[in-house]
């Protein structure tokens, strides 16, 4: 067996496990597992690695750096690819992404609302986007406070190229299903009220869940849950 091949296998054997994983935590929480998608999170891993996901299955790719999607953007071409981005978008990088994303999960301010709503009218397309909300609590971690949120919201109504679906939060780093299940529940209720005030909004979507807590999104009510180092350890 060539060292490919063997990545292959383990790569395809991760995937079977976290969709197992997914399974059981949707059985759990009452809800159909089809209900959920599973985002691959390839910020580590190489063109090669990211192409054997791909192929084992997994056609939702999420990168956090523009300059990394771009890249393997370039080579992985598949009309059934959907590339997402889940970091820190800086404005001067927004035009030559744009075209390439199925969902930006990171809308965190009203500054880059504004340079998307410009970029995609230019382009005469519309951009499925999250607002990156701040869960966690944590003052250096990314994201919007919950009590600037309604602003935003405001502002979105009035960004004919942009469609909201919903929000994006984390828990924090390292953390694990329990120590995570209250941040996703805050970011749930906090949904669950806006989408009541703004009726005319879909707030459908929540990302939400990462390799070690993604079990306590699911029952607090996930969309989607973006995984990187459980599908490549
Ligand atoms: C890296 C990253 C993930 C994936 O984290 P893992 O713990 O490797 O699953 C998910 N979401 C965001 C925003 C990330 O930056």
């Amino acid at each position: 067996m060539t060292s490919d091949e063997a990545l292959r296998i383990r790569i395809a054997d991760n995937l079977a496990r976290v969709r197992q994983r997914m399974a059981d935590a949707a059985h759990r929480a009452g809800r159909p597992v089809d209900s959920i998608r599973l985002l691959g999170v390839t910020k580590y891993s190489s063109l090669l690695e990211t192409r054997l996901l791909f192929e084992a299955g997994c056609h939702d790719l999420a990168e956090s750096r523009p300059q990394d999607l771009w890249d393997k953007a370039k080579e992985l071409t598949s009309p059934d690819l959907r590339w997402h981005f889940i970091g820190h978008m800086q404005r001067n990088k927004v035009r030559r992404t744009l075209p390439l994303l199925h969902l930006l999960h990171s809308l965190d301010s009203e500054r880059l609302l504004l340079e998307l709503e410009n970029e995609t009218a230019k382009l005469n397309r519309k951009l499925k986007v999250l607002l990156e909300i701040n869960i966690s609590g944590d003052e250096s971690k990314t994201g919007l406070a919950p009590a600037s949120v309604e602003m935003i919201l405001d502002r979105v109504l009035e960004t004919p190229h942009l469609e909201l679906c919903g929000f994006m939060g984390m828990a924090g780093l390292g953390t694990d299903n329990d120590s995570a299940r209250p941040c996703f529940e805050r970011l749930r209720q906090l949904r669950d009220t806006l989408q009541t005030k703004y009726p005319t909004l879909q707030l459908g979507e929540l990302s939400m869940g990462m390799s070690g807590d993604f079990e306590a999104a699911i029952e607090a009510g996930s969309t989607m849950i973006r995984v990187g180092s459980a599908l490549f350890e």
